[in-house]
């Protein structure tokens, strides 16, 4: 037997009832789910409560200030530091949708929808926190060595949670979740991958598996650990590129410079820099394939070695040392696109290469080649479809937020940090996890990821495009009514109400 009883989360709005156990349950309606949570205890997400018979979501609503405590002391980025409550005069505030709340099933309108004035004219920000079940991370992991083949599966927990994608200048990329993994597989699937985007999404060390390929810790930014080595340096170039920086302050000190890369091993003597510097040629021939003079594909297999390639003895990509053109006393110099793996050779009087140490300036240019290259680093985006139903908390006529966004006047953010917008159809944003506040993802059993979604534009256009102008709270109306913790500006981020 159960009873009706106005639904908690409406009740300041008289919307909506929902029917309830008896057992002094309350039912969560902020997502399909529908969680019925006894007193005290949380519910499956741990983001919403029963506090009392009152549904109450957990984590405080995130306000973030470029100006700071009454008493002008500067609270850091996402402290967590309490604060007195005091705005400051003219403070800009800005409402994020962490620890906002969502909006299912869909129709009501967005939990904070705050009113503010900048430069004499009134705007408007749109505040929730999305249900996104269309959404992916993709991952940039800053490496030459070989992690896998593209399009391998890669698995966290045992099961399949994304794939290795192109390898791009310098890095590989990664794409991880995204709905085929969440809903389109097995429970255990779905689970998996959610939890995965999760643990990225909050900056947190995933571990991954790739099929026939390479264990990983992949945390934002951090550095990428492969088979339990921390990667240190994203190399300077491709070998080509290699050759051609650093080719002038080779001359006169070294006879011949092989820069081994799995992508393009350049010959510097035979490059076109060694030419243009009237290099005599070397006569060392490699292996792989030539693309072009001086620059060779495939001189080995990818691997964990130098340059990205399995090879851990330079001299295994010599295919050959031509009598016509190499002669004793010949000095060689093989470098990886790092500069973490190098040898010197000289040419005795058979024209074999023998080790040699590695003079002065030659190491100078080898440890230029390290200075110039960054750390290595994974970079984790976040990508999300906001063109659905998510649209209904803003405006009674959704195409009209896309089409505004589209012509720029309505500024998109995620917990404060600056989106890419995809050009195109919907509204698929791209956010840099780093500049988001932390822990600022959630998660729903569905299985769908939540994240913060802002949208502010001005005033006068949110009434053109249907927006819900009953709900439009001055900032001072949140203050009174809601629990919430302020936070400093990331001064890395542009102020989104322009
Ligand atoms: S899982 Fe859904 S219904 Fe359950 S507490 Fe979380 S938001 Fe509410």
């Amino acid at each position: 037997m159960t009873t009706t009883k106005a639904d908690p989360v409406n009740e300041a709005s008289g919307e909506g009832t929902l029917e309830r156990p008896a057992a002094g349950k309350i039912v969560c309606n902020a997502c399909p789910v529908l969680c019925q949570i006894s007193e005290g205890r949380t519910g499956a997400c741990d983001r919403y409560a029963n506090a009392k018979g009152v549904l109450t979501r957990v984590d405080p609503l995130l306000l973030m200030s470029q100006v700071v405590s009454a008493d002008g002391a500067v609270v850091p980025f996402d402290s967590g530091e309490p604060w007195d409550g005091t705005v400051l005069p003219d403070a800009p505030v800005f409402v994020t949708g962490v620890g906002s709340g969502t909006t299912y099933p869909d129709y009501k309108p967005a939990p904070f929808i705050v009113s503010s004035r900048h430069a004499g004219v009134d705007m408007v920000t749109v505040v929730t926190e999305g249900i996104f079940s269309y959404c992916s991370f993709k991952v940039k992991i800053d490496t030459d060595r070989y992690i896998g083949p593209e399009r391998a599966p890669i698995r966290s927990q045992g099961e399949v949670v994304g794939h290795v994608t192109t390898m791009e200048y310098g890095s590989q990329m990664l794409s991880l979740g995204g709905v085929q993994h969440l809903t389109g597989g097995s429970k255990k699937e779905g689970r998996a991958a959610c939890d995965t985007m999760l643990a990225l999404g909050n900056r947190q060390a995933v571990d991954l598996e790739i099929e026939n390929g390479a264990k990983l810790v992949v945390q934002a930014g951090r550095a990428p650990v492969i088979n339990g080595v921390a990667e240190r340096r994203m190399r300077v170039g491709c070998g080509s590129a290699t050759i051609g920086i650093f080719a002038k302050q080779w001359l006169a000190h070294v006879d011949e410079v092989i820069v081994v890369d799995d992508h393009i091993t350049g010959v510097l003597t035979e490059h076109q820099a060694g030419r243009f510097l009237d290099m005599r040629p070397g006569g060392v021939k490699v292996t792989g394939r030539k693309s072009t003079p001086g620059r060779y594909f495939q001189v080995a297999n990818p691997g964990l070695g130098w340059g990205g390639t399995d090879i851990t003895d330079p001299l295994a990509i010599v295919k050959a040392i031509d009598p016509k053109e190499a002669w004793p006393g010949e000095r060689i110099l093989m470098v990886s696109t790092t500069g973490e793996d190098c040898a010197y050779f000289v040419l005795d009087g058979a024209l074999q290469p023998v080790p040699a140490p590695i003079p002065a300036e030659v190491k100078k240019v080898v440890d230029r080649i390290g200075e110039n290259c960054e750390p290595a680093l994974c970079t984790v985006l976040f990508l999300g479809g906001a063109g659905g139903s998510l649209r209904a908390g803003v405006t009674e006529n959704p195409v009209a937020l896309t089409r505004s966004i589209k012509e720029l006047l309505v500024q998109v953010t995620c917990g404060g940090a600056p989106t890419y917008i995809w050009p195109g159809g919907g509204i698929m944003v791209m956010v840099d996890v780093t500049r988001m506040p932390e822990n600022a993802f959630g998660w729903v059993p569905t299985p769908a990821i939540v994240a913060p979604i802002e949208f502010t534009m001005r005033l006068a256009d949110y009434a053109r495009l249907g927006g819900h102008m009953d709900r439009v709270q001055p900032l001072e109306s949140v203050l009174r009514r809601e629990r919430y913790r302020l936070a400093g500006w990331d001064a890395a981020n542009p102020w989104p109400v322009p």
